[in-house]
């Protein structure tokens, strides 16, 4: 059977709300919708948005860890991680989001074993914080913070497919890059202009169940050849 590595983004995919965004409207001046603005309008990536917005905010750590214990998780998603694992595929969360508050959020939900690619909320002085982009990529095509297109392509493996979840703007390039895409909201749309195979998703009880016909096979039409395993042994 052909192993799966799966990218699954986190805001609005695995997160009920936009994590970023809820931080915002709790801790920062309204000038962060200023911001948000200009990204939407295409004037500014997201690189350079979230580290205005991330500047913005005024909370302690016991601020932020309490808001974020109020957040909650698709209740599928676990269910949905147990079987990708039982399969033998892997899971990484992909996110132009914050690690911190991913990670946090995980934890509540036992699931802090998972990888986490995604920018970095690093104190920089009290109740003040500042934004680190370690996947960010300068020929990104549109200035993310994180850069999925380039993680996409780096988990491309000959033995592997590549799977993306995902919601919005921040995986419509990505998308482009994975073997087959399990879409929500915006993303659907994107797919379906840009020809991308997918399946439009509401939550992750629809992915459990379309896993098996993924994982027999049975979804994708193949974009790429995929070795098989025993002609390099
Ligand atoms: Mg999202
Ligand atoms: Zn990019």
């Amino acid at each position: 059977m052909t192993q799966w590595n799966i990218l699954c983004d986190f805001d609005g995919t695995i997160s009920v709300e936009d994590v970023t965004d809820s931080l915002l409207d709790r801790f920062a001046p309204p000038e962060w919708q200023v911001l948000e603005r200009d990204w939407r309008a295409g004037k500014i990536g997201s690189a350079e948005c979230m580290a205005g917005q991330v500047a913005l905010l005024d909370a302690s750590r016991e601020e932020i860890d309490d808001h974020l214990a109020g957040l909650r998780i698709d209740p599928a998603f676990p269910q949905f991680v147990e079987a990708v694992f039982a399969a033998g595929s892997t899971l990484r969360v992909v996110s132009d989001g914050l690690d911190y508050a991913i990670r946090a959020i995980l934890r509540r939900y036992r699931l802090d074993h998972l990888p986490v690619l995604a920018n970095r909320l690093v104190p920089s002085a009290p109740r003040r914080w500042q934004l680190e982009t370690p996947f960010s990529d300068p020929h990104c095509r549109i200035g993310s913070g994180h850069c999925k297109c380039a993680s996409a392509v780096r988990e491309h493996n000959r033995h592997h497919r590549v799977l993306l979840v995902g919601d919005g703007a921040s995986d419509y390039c990505a998308a482009g890059e994975a073997d087959y895409v399990f879409a929500k909201h915006r993303l659907i749309e994107h797919c379906r202009h840009a020809a991308i195979p997918h399946t439009s998703i509401v939550g992750f009880a629809d992915a459990i169940g379309l896993l098996p016909a993924l994982l027999a096979g049975k979804l994708h039409t193949p974009r790429r050849v995929l070795m098989p395993e025993a002609a390099t042994r």
